[in-house]
């Protein structure tokens, strides 16, 4: 089928990632529709917007969250196509259908294909199958503790029960003993039932010190696959990321080139296309090990774009229009130089504890490799009810060295007065010498924060 070009898309998202998506349409001449809640009617994006329909009050379930509201405002505005950025309803199945049966594209994954990953047990039988390296646990959901113990013996502990269907870091237990695994299953299956759609809870190998590394997916519609190499982003605090880079520096050629082979061939056969990417942990050894797929763009996918010059929300929208890798690609994929992100949230860098509130003065840092993606203006209000993002401040350089010094500088320059941010958090992290030295896994920002 040839592919027909989209007029217009509507942005089921508010932020940073929204302003980002009417960049890319704006660059393919696509018109957009912003949706906002009462609280962000002053946001940016809805002034960059061609169109910006009012979808409820502030809180998430009523707007952001809300569907019938977020496919009345597409069917009055009449667009061809949805972007679900991230968080939200990007990884919703049951709205990838609804958008479908509405006649409009939703910009990601097939909604059983949605389905697969977002079971995460479910994601990691497929992947062991496809012969994709997955931590030693359960074959399923744990069914009970007994199950659980037997298990964790074979294993050896320490041991992680994981949410099914959990997110945002959140839905995690590490199990030390035999002892705690009981308590521990149940609380974590009760946590899981609050917190998420389902209280499954599955089991597998707690690594201590590992660094979290991920590859990034683009596949079209006609069964082509591109592993646009990885980002590492161990720098995290409560399981969430702060700091990410591409390449990683841990990974080696030769292992960057093995799992891009095994996830070539699962991508291919489970029919995943639009953008994606697959997580995996490394352990104290230096081995891979999957845990989970992301089912659409990250925060994270600017450190990518700027090593592979390639655009992936571009991407994602050409590849929903029908288009084909080759035509989309500049050529060959390649990782040139070196892209570090900083997260800059309103939020206290020593405590975490949310910093909303009036931004009284902003001033973003420019030059030569360096890259802002933002909503915020000088006045604007960051209001209590979403996540923490303020900006991302990207830098790239020739070489890991030059990226640093670069953030560094632009960290220097980067100025939010009115709130509390993380830019003096990031600015320790980056004149660490273990950090400078690419020594570091995910317990490396404890060193900043005293044990949590
Ligand atoms: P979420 O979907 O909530 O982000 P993930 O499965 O991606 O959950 O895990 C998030 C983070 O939690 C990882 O980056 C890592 O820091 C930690 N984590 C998850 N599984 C394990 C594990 N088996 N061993 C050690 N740490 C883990």
């Amino acid at each position: 089928m040839p592919s027909v070009p989209f007029k217009k898309i509507l942005i089921a998202n508010r932020g940073e990632i929204a302003v980002r998506v009417i960049s890319a349409c704006k660059e393919l001449g696509i018109q957009t529709v912003a949706v906002y809640s009462e609280a962000d009617r002053y946001s940016s994006h809805v002034r960059f917007a061609d169109q910006a329909i009012c979808i409820g009050p502030a809180k998430s379930a009523r707007s952001y969250l809300d569907i019938a509201s977020i496919i009345s405002a597409a069917e009055i505005t009449n667009v061809d196509a949805i972007h679900p950025g991230y968080g939200f309803l990007s990884e919703n199945a049951g709205f990838a259908e609804v958008c479908e049966t509405s006649g409009i594209k939703f910009i990601g994954p097939r909604p059983d294909v949605i389905r697969l990953m977002g079971v995460k047990e479910r994601a990691r039988a497929f992947m062991r199958e496809m012969g994709v390296p997955v931590l030693p646990g359960s074959p399923g959901v744990l069914t009970s503790a007994e199950e659980g113990l037997e298990l964790a013996e074979k294993i050896g502990y320490p041991v992680i029960l994981k949410a099914s269907a959990g997110g945002g870091g959140r839905g995690m237990r590490v199990v030390n003993n035999p002892d705690e695994l009981p308590s521990n299953f149940i609380q974590a299956q009760n946590e899981a039932g609050s917190a998420f759609s389902s209280a499954d809870v599955y089991l597998e190998k707690y690594i201590g010190a590992p660094r979290h590394i991920e590859f990034q997916i683009l596949a079209d519609e006609h069964g082509n696959v591109e592993i646009l190499g990885e980002r590492e982003c161990s720098v995290q605090r409560r399981h969430q990321k702060l700091l990410e880079e591409s390449p990683s520096p841990a990974v080696t050629d030769k292992q960057r080139a093995e799992i891009s082979v095994a996830l070539r061939k699962a991508i291919t056969h489970a029919g995943y296309t639009n953008a994606g990417t697959v997580e995996f942990l490394m352990d104290e050894k230096g081995n891979l090990y999957f845990i989970e797929v992301n089912a659409r763009v990250q925060v994270e996918h600017p450190v990518t774009e700027f090593v592979t010059g390639i655009d992936i929300v571009k991407s994602q929208i050409r590849i929903a229009q029908g288009e084909t890798l080759k035509e989309i690609l500049p050529g060959p994929v390649e990782l040139r130089g070196h892209s570090i992100e900083c997260r800059i949230n309103a939020e206290n860098p020593v405590t975490f504890v949310p910093s909303p509130g009036r931004i009284t003065g902003f001033h973003v840092p420019g030059g030569i490799g360096v890259r802002v993606d933002t909503w915020a203006y000088t006045d604007c209000v960051i209001p209590p009810f979403y996540d923490s993002l303020v900006a991302k401040l990207i830098t790239y350089g020739s070489d890991r060295t030059e990226a640093i010094r670069r953030m560094q500088r632009a960290l220097g320059m980067f100025i939010v007065e009115g709130i509390h941010t993380s830019i003096p958090l990031q600015q320790k992290i980056l004149a660490d010498p273990d950090f400078q030295a690419g020594n570091f896994d995910t317990n490396f920002i404890k060193r900043f924060t005293g044990p949590k």
